[in-house]
């Protein structure tokens, strides 16, 4: 048995001047000028209009939304569920290859354009996202899907014959997706479907129009109806009678650690009700570093920092958000090498090739995040870069650099989701000391990176950072986890570390029978 090589799907540059640069140009004014969209729920195939109406705006411009969408009511999760449970039987029993085929697609300019006016992505950012990343998830989904398949931990006696089959699981799976990544979105629902279970899939209200598109182009690549429905809405209402739903099997969720924490407990005072126990796979929060060792390269360290802190204004879980720099390093040319690269990023609409960073989210996201700044600020931060906003027309805020004595001061300890990194600097003798600082500062263990070209210092951090994140870097920025390569997850407060990107997450979305036969 051989897997045949598989490779990541490269990413386009989008050259000045080059065919796909105006190739993308001209889809993102042709949305431009058909917007807003109207999108419906999709349940068993068919477009269902609930009339209760709901906008996502674009984060750039809030006076215009991308589109209008149908809020999914009772009636229609209700069919939704039902539904998919009929779909089920055909849908587990078709031959696996015939199932994967559906999850093969091509790079489309309209996605693109979506998560760059909807999610406030630059071309660059969507890219990765909307075009690398989801053909990613797919196209390795199907490979990690043959992998587990062909995996008989059994072994066979002279008179018997083992085998071990995969079985989607009982019931239905909720897929409740965010709106940072729409490859997220894709993989939520994709990933157990992959393996033969129905889903019931929730988009983020904020990228409603793209995930709409990634389930169209599944439903157009042969996903039969049924199989993933498709219910934007109001999340507690739809999430909260999915689980109180007695087929209900597992969660797939990427969010926020609070809402996951609650959906948990949730689940668990439901527990009476369904017929197993549930599969709860989280992908939650973060409150990823990055340490600086005296040994560092500092223009790496640097570039990196920048890159990992606000690229995509810090919205990745993944994220940069506390940065711990040995005092030589920072005194040595990294303080100042950092301002003056912050300060030449350009902050505007994400439509402007130039622009290095777009908006923020929302309205409470962009409050939420000067809030920050401003606690930072009462308990003694030094503002050295950034701490301010603008939302007259869009929610922009410059990259923001906190200078923190304190290394539990709020920013250095909660997670901010946005453009904000809080710096401590650390005597060059005290690294040790420093590590053990990281590990207990905040509850989150999703990302982290170590800049050092000293082997010793990298072993060191290493081991004593073994629980403080889940996927560590050496001399690179905490982001951009590659599918297949890097497989993505955190553990303590930041989920459970089923690593999307990777076979592991696979067995958590099937319920594996032994079947002996005597000879
Ligand atoms: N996988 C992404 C990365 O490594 C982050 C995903 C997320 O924000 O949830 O940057």
């Amino acid at each position: 048995f051989k897997i045949p090589a598989i490779e990541n799907e490269p990413m386009k540059s989008y050259a000045p001047g080059s065919a796909e640069r105006q190739a993308l140009a001209a889809a993102i004014t042709q949305m431009e000028q058909e917007l807003p969209f109207e999108v419906p729920c999709i349940v068993n195939g068919v477009e269902i209009k609930t009339g209760s109406l709901a906008k996502q705006p674009m984060p750039h411009d809030h006076a215009r939304h991308l589109c209008t969408y149908h809020e999914a009511d009772e009636a229609t999760v209700a069919q939704a569920i039902d539904g998919a449970l009929a779909a089920k039987a055909e849908w587990e029993s078709m031959p696996w290859n015939d199932r994967a085929a559906s999850f093969s697609r091509r790079r489309i300019l309209s996605l693109i354009a979506a998560t760059i006016l909807g999610q406030g992505k630059n071309t660059w950012q969507a890219e990765i996202d909307a075009a690398a990343e989801l053909t990613d998830f797919f196209r390795f989904g199907v490979k990690f899907v043959e992998e587990l398949y062909a995996q008989q931990p059994a072994k066979n006696s002279s008179g018997s014959w083992n085998r071990t089959e995969y079985r989607a699981l009982e019931g239905f799976v909720l897929a409740v997706s965010p709106f940072n990544f729409t490859a997220i979105g894709g993989n939520l629902p994709g990933t157990p479907a992959l393996v033969g279970n129905v889903v019931v899939w929730k988009p983020s209200p904020m990228a409603t129009y793209s995930n709409y598109l990634v389930y169209r182009i599944l439903a157009e690549a042969g996903v039969p109806p049924g199989v993933i429905q498709f219910v934007p809405g109001k999340p507690a209402e739809i999430v909260g009678q999915a689980i109180n739903h007695p087929s209900f099997a597992a969660l797939h969720f990427t969010g926020s650690t609070f809402v996951f924490k609650k959906l948990w407990k949730d689940i668990a005072m439901n527990l009476d009700k369904y017929k197993g126990y549930p599969r709860i796979v989280g992908e939650t929060g973060g409150k990823n570093f990055h340490i600086v060792h005296k040994s560092a390269e500092v223009r790496n360290a640097v570039l990196q920092t920048v890159r990992g802190a606000f690229e995509y204004q810090g919205q990745k879980c993944s994220a940069l958000s506390r940065l711990y720099v040995s005092s030589s390093v920072w005194n040595g040319g990294f303080k100042d090498q950092l301002l003056a690269e912050v300060a030449k990023i350009r902050v505007g609409v994400p439509t402007d090739w130039s622009n290095f960073m777009g908006p923020v989210i929302g309205w409470p996201a962009y409050e939420k995040i000067l809030g920050y700044i401003q606690k930072a600020k009462d308990a003694g931060g030094e503002v050295l870069a950034g701490g301010t906003g603008d939302r007259s027309k869009g929610y922009f805020i410059q990259p923001t650099v906190i200078l923190s004595k304190d290394p539990k001061s709020v920013t250095m300890v909660e997670e901010i989701f946005g453009p904000v990194v809080t710096v401590f600097v650390f005597e060059d003798a005290d690294f040790e000391k420093t590590l053990d600082l990281i590990d207990n500062t905040t509850e989150y263990a999703l990302t982290g990176a170590i800049f050092s070209t000293d082997r010793k210092a990298l072993i060191t951090a290493t081991n004593r950072l073994r629980n403080a994140a889940g996927n560590v870097y050496y001399n690179e920025k905490c982001t951009g986890a590659v599918v297949g390569q890097q497989p993505f997850g955190g553990a303590r407060a930041s989920g459970t570390n089923d690593k999307a990107g990777s076979v592991s997450i696979f067995y958590r979305f099937v319920s594996a029978r032994s079947i002996k036969e005597n000879f």
